[in-house]
């Protein structure tokens, strides 16, 4: 392949890179990246794709198509940041910025890496003539909204021959990481407000159900299988007042599985559980299915091309500059943290692929579109070497001129992958083949239909 097809990452370098500051300037948690979407999609228009707003009738799901026939290539593009983590640009220490989130996850560069290789897919498209379509996915809320699972869901991306995507991390590598399948369900409980002192065995306490059913979770962590989580978090305790009977109360939890089967058998035991506590307080108890998302299928055919076409493009290497602040985040804040790297704060150099897939206890929706197609990802090392995800570092090191280099990078690899599927027939059935065998009877989507999502900040009392 004629890598020189991808210099229009570098051509369009401003652009791609103002796309990654614009999200950084402007975070936006998940379902309501407004301004986020309307950047990308303006670019997309500019760049010369047809956009479609409004996927699956979610506000801020998009796509930009260029091109026709066959293959259809998506490249997968989030741009959600996480509430909290806002952070001031340039300092190696933590400072708040004022903003209520910041791109603790990166999605800011994923975002624009994403965008940078569909434009470089479009250019090869157009410069030979070949066949082929390739679609940017615009995916919102991927931080505790699975915003592709809705979108698999619905179809969305049904038409897609295979998909790439890729992700900030400290390591340059292409996944080989399991994630989780999980589920979040509000639990509700209603119950009787009534004086706390003067007539409390009128009131039937809600934030008691609360208590008792996070209880009952506590026992049924010894009896659930090894690698699943659950976590929760009580998002309405009935009020401020000690002196009031709470009358409704409402917990959220996130329950993970390494399989899709077994997220729905632990929920139906979490479920009961819940009925149990309000059995036990005399309340009643009602469930809201949240989200989902599946666990993930590798694609080996996939992850072996994307690694060569990586190792052919070349890591970028790290410059002094890019080293000392590197350096600077780690005396700072990674000392504690286990296989921190002083000496070498950037763990660039490529590690190559071997066929082999490593347990994750995380989740990420990009799960459900690799149940739908073929899909491969990679890492880029934007961050030091051991940053913590959704954390202040990670949200100062994706506005770097480093974080830019390695997004670049990750780009070509993406385009260049693309490339191969659609210059070579054989390769792509190869990866398709291979999804058949992976996924046995096909993709069962865990969101129930009807279920629409819902912002992560429509949770508790308003
Ligand atoms: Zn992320």
């Amino acid at each position: 392949m004629d890598l020189s097809v991808l210099n229009i990452i570098d051509e369009k370098k401003e652009i791609i890179d103002g796309v990654a500051d614009y999200l950084w300037a402007n975070p936006e948690t998940a379902f309501t990246e407004f301004k986020s979407a309307q950047k990308i999609c303006q670019v997309l228009r500019d760049e010369g794709f047809t956009v479609e707003e409004n996927l699956a009738g979610i506000a801020t799901a998009f796509s930009g198509t260029f091109g026709s026939g066959k293959p259809v290539i998506g490249v997968l593009g989030e741009f959600d940041a996480l509430s909290g983590l806002g952070q001031v640009e340039g300092l190696a220490e933590p400072m708040p910025n004022g903003q209520e989130c910041g791109h603790g996850c990166g999605h800011n560069l994923l975002g624009a890496g994403s965008l940078g290789a569909a434009i470089a897919i479009k250019h090869y498209l157009e410069t030979t003539g070949r066949e082929g379509t390739v679609i940017y996915f615009g995916c919102p809320g991927e931080e505790g909204g699975s915003g592709k699972a809705f979108m698999a869901r619905d179809g969305v991306f049904d038409c897609l021959d295979a998909a790439l995507c890729w992700h900030p991390g400290d390591i340059t590598r292409v996944r080989v990481k399991h994630s989780l399948a999980n589920y979040q369900v509000l639990y509700k409980f209603d119950g009787v407000a009534s004086h706390a002192g003067d007539k409390p065995y009128l009131g039937r306490s809600a934030l008691d159900a609360v208590e008792l059913m996070d209880m009952g979770t506590n026992y049924l962590r010894e009896h659930m299988i090894d690698g699943a989580r659950i976590h929760y978090a009580i998002v309405d305790t009935g009020g401020f007042s000690p002196n009031v009977v709470q009358a409704h109360a409402e917990v959220l939890y996130l329950i993970r599985a390494p399989h899709n089967q077994q997220v729905k058998e632990l929920y139906e035991r979490v479920c009961d559980i819940a009925k149990g506590a309000a059995l036990m307080t005399g309340t009643k108890a009602s469930h809201e299915f949240i989200k989902g998302c599946s666990s993930y299928v590798h694609n080996h055919t996939m992850l072996r091309q994307l690694d060569q076409c990586m190792a052919a493009i070349g890591a970028p290497e790290p410059s002094e500059e890019d080293l000392a602040f590197a350096k600077a985040i780690t005396e700072n804040s990674l000392m504690n943290i286990p296989n921190h790297d002083l000496e070498n704060p950037i763990h660039w150099q490529q590690i190559p692929y071997d066929g082999v897939t490593i347990p994750g206890f995380g989740s990420t929706d990009v799960s459900d579109v690799s149940w739908v197609c073929p899909t491969a990802e990679l890492s880029g090392p934007s961050n030091a070497f051991s940053t913590p995800g959704h954390s202040w570092q990670m949200t100062v090191q994706s506005k770097t001129p480093w974080g830019k280099k390695v997004m670049r990078f990750a780009a070509k690899s993406l385009a260049a992958t693309a490339i191969e599927l659609i210059e070579n027939p054989e390769l792509l059935q190869k990866a398709k083949e291979e999804h058949k065998q992976r996924i046995g009877s096909g993709y069962e989507p865990p969101i129930p239909q009807g279920i629409k999502p819902r912002p992560m900040n429509s949770f508790g009392r308003k």
